[in-house]
């Protein structure tokens, strides 16, 4: 997990998030706005149909590491498969990944992806949620 995790940080260039995960072979879409379903706040989405990661309350009052961490989470359920690894769908593991993942970026990193993150979403046009299945809603 940890290891997984240092490896994928290595090649994430944490300045230039949405083409680190194009260059994964993922699309990553940004939003400003919140998402809420009925009885919850969803932070973050995986569709494995669009192999779409988005992430949504990309704004200043979400804290860094809270931020990443939720395109930690998506990135495990979009790479474990790809890692061989039998619990990609696995919420919990999805989190303890976030969290290695973190660790792996160091605190600097990290602020400096969640910066990233929220300019890249002021910059992309609001789109709606992508209307494929979805997998992950999470953490
Ligand atoms: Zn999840």
């Amino acid at each position: 997990m940890a290891g997984l995790a240092r490896r994928l940080a290595a090649g994430f260039d944490v300045r230039r998030p949405v083409e680190s995960v194009a260059r994964l072979g993922l699309d990553l879409r940004l939003h400003e706005q919140e998402l809420r379903l009925p009885g919850r706040r969803v932070r973050g989405t995986w569709d494995p149909l669009l192999r779409r990661i988005e992430v949504y309350e990309c704004i200043a009052s979400v804290g860094d590491s809270e931020l990443v961490a939720v395109l930690g989470h998506e990135l495990w359920h979009a790479l474990a498969g790809r890692w061989q690894h039998p619990h990609a769908a696995d919420d919990e593991i999805a989190q303890r990944f976030a969290a290695s993942w973190l660790v792996a970026l160091g605190s600097s990193g990290v602020s400096v992806c969640a910066s990233a993150l929220r300019a890249a979403a002021v910059a992309m046009p609001a789109g709606r949620p992508s209307a494929g299945a979805v997998l992950s809603i999470g953490p």
